[in-house]
């Protein structure tokens, strides 16, 4: 291990309420001083990382990310989705269960980390199955599974529909204290839809999902839980409803947390007219008031954390043999055929998300939305006090160095050829963005480092 220092950044840690310009040195995995510009004269360090003009925040964690891998490697492997997220500025990453196996049993658990250790990138974060199979009936062991490393457990994708099942997992997950993550929706009222119900599903031709798929299941989980310290967390809300019934229920459940996409906090339904099946996910995009819903709920705090949801698919899965000639951006799509409806209908839900989450999430920053503090705690604190990883999501002398540094300033274009990732499934190609992670640090090793400046790192 090295000794490193990054100099004259803005630190920005909402743990510790800093915010300011220091010096902060890393040596043999920890960090060893965060001081005031011009403090560290005597110290030596093998290298230095320019980082004026730059924010150091403690490095970023996903809580929501599916890594393909078992099952699914022509998507994503977990050594390309590591790399992909730490050039995304991510340190750790939550891995959904949803692979092939799913993620229900021990070995599953080992086997992924024992490919992210093989992997460099970020750090793996297992979540298991809440029941095994997906299959929404038998709860998987949920101490065996903790045991083996996992630290939340989802069927995300899919809704647990039996209301016993849920209950019984919702005693496991006030037992065990490790949150369970919930996919909202009444599948009752979504069958058939590819995007959000209303005018421009009805002009496309498709069938729409309500916003009731989404809120009649919350409000149904949510009155299941009598517990109030149950630990529950409620993936990728996508409504102004939601948010409204979450706000209600927080005085309540003492340990209810939530979270939103940037897909979900950037664009609405309209985009489907461009991105076609990359703009096709579960829940859907909502309409421009749901928009600004999600993002005074990210102000308020009623919404706890920015989740990526990176959910990588090749071209093949989004159907996009049978629907290329209908979307691009030249040429806004019209109505649908029967065939056409048909293919967008069984295209892949989800879009990637580790390499375009902070820019997006800068934008808001740049508006006024929210403050550059509450960013990083939606993207770094939030996201580590749910995992239940009390080093990680702030930056403490003696602590592990997981640190992202981030060029505020940067502008760049969007463009999918560049994602390290496997998949390009993206609804922001050709989007500008201003604001890029450049350095990416895991455990005191320096995994991405495209600072100005900074001499020998690149991508490693
Ligand atoms: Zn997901």
């Amino acid at each position: 291990m090295t000794s490193f220092a990054l100099t004259g950044g803005r630190v920005i840690d909402p743990a510790s309420r800093r915010d300011g310009l220091y010096d902060v040195i890393v040596s043999e995995g920890k960090i060893t001083h965060i001081e005031a510009p011009g403090n560290l004269a005597v110290i030596s360090v093998q290298s230095l990382l320019d980082c004026s003009g730059m924010w150091i925040v403690p490095g970023l964690i996903d809580p929501h990310a599916h890594l393909r891998e078992p099952g699914f490697s022509e998507k994503e492997t977990i050594a390309t989705g590591l790399l992909a997220a730490a050039v995304g500025g991510f340190t750790a990453v939550a891995a959904m269960a949803n692979t092939s196996p799913a993620n229900d049993r021990e070995e599953v658990t080992q086997y992924m980390l024992q490919r992210a250790r093989a992997s460099g990138g970020a750090r793996l974060v297992p979540v298991a199955a809440v029941t095994k199979g997906l299959e929404g009936r038998d709860l998987v062991d949920f101490d065996a599974m903790i045991q083996a490393g996992v630290r939340m457990f989802s069927d995300d994708g899919l809704p647990i529909d039996d209301e016993a099942t849920l209950t019984a997992a919702f005693r496991e997950a006030c037992r065990t204290g490790f949150a369970i993550s919930l996919h909202e929706e009444d599948r009752a009222l979504s069958a058939g839809g590819a995007m959000n119900a209303g005018r421009i599903a009805n002009t496309l031709g498709i069938i729409g999902i309500p916003t009731c798929a989404e809120t009649r299941r919350i409000s149904r989980d949510l009155a299941l839980a009598t517990e109030p310290r149950t630990p529950i967390h409620l993936a990728h809300v996508s409504t102004a409803e939601a948010t409204e019934l979450i706000r209600a229920e927080k005085r309540r459940l003492t340990n209810l947390t939530c979270e939103v996409t940037p897909h979900h906090f950037t664009l609405d339904e309209s985009a489907i007219l461009i991105s076609g099946p990359n703009a096709r996910m579960s829940p859907p995009l909502r309409t421009r008031i749901d928009v600004e819903a999600l993002v005074e709920a990210m102000a308020d705090g009623t919404i706890d954390m920015i989740a990526t949801d990176h959910a990588p698919h090749d071209p093949r899965s989004k159907c996009w043999d049978e629907l290329k000639d209908i979307f691009g951006p030249h040429k806004p799509a019209r109505r649908l055929s029967e065939s056409q409806a048909q293919a967008l209908a069984r295209a892949a839900n989800g879009v990637v998300g580790f390499e375009t989450a902070v820019g997006l999430a800068m934008s808001l920053v740049h508006r006024g939305a929210i403050s550059p503090a509450r960013m990083v705690e939606m993207m770094s604190l939030n996201p580590a006090r749910l995992l239940r990883l009390p080093e990680y999501g702030r930056l403490t002398i003696g602590g592990p160095a997981n640190i992202t540094v981030i060029d505020p300033e940067l502008e760049w274009t969007v463009n999918p050829g560049n994602f390290v990732s496997k998949s390009r499934n993206t609804p922001f190609t050709g989007m500008t963005l201003k604001g890029m992670a450049v350095t990416t640090i895991v455990d005191g090793k320096i995994v991405v480092n495209r600072l100005p400046n900074s001499g020998a790192h690149n991508v490693s």
